[in-house]
């Protein structure tokens, strides 16, 4: 309910990560220990992946790939094509996703064998 189409803001230009106060996702992600098996069926689920293309990132400018802190999902240049990538094995499961999503078009299931972040060792 709180996102706008991008139309209606301008783009905001983030500095780079200092690696002093500031870190890279994949960084923080590798310090949670997250784990997934690779050919496990996948945990984040599109209701209907067209609309990723249609709305998302065409009217959206796809936040996923901004608000997402594991950096798992990613609008990748194939073919001429905007080609949505969701690298669920880098998931450290909070949720976000689920509930962000200007769609509610991502539904996040719990992973196949209780895989994903170990928490009590970071
Ligand atoms: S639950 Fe969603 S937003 Fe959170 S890390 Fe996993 S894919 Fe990213």
């Amino acid at each position: 309910e709180s996102l706008e189409p991008a139309s209606k803001h301008q783009r905001i230009e983030y500095p780079k990560p200092d690696g002093v106060l500031t870190f890279d996702r994949l960084s923080s992600v590798f310090l949670s220990n997250t784990n997934h098996e690779e050919d496990q069926p996948i945990h984040l689920q599109l209701k209907n992946p067209e609309l990723q293309k249609t709305s998302e990132l065409d009217v959206y400018a796809g936040p996923s790939t901004r608000y997402c802190p594991a950096g798992v999902y990613e609008w990748v240049e194939k073919d001429g094509q905007d080609v949505y990538v969701i690298n669920a094995q880098n998931c450290v499961h909070c949720k976000t996703c689920d509930i962000k999503d200007p769609n509610q078009n991502i539904n996040w299931v719990p992973p196949q064998g209780g895989e994903g972040p170990v928490y009590p060792n970071m």
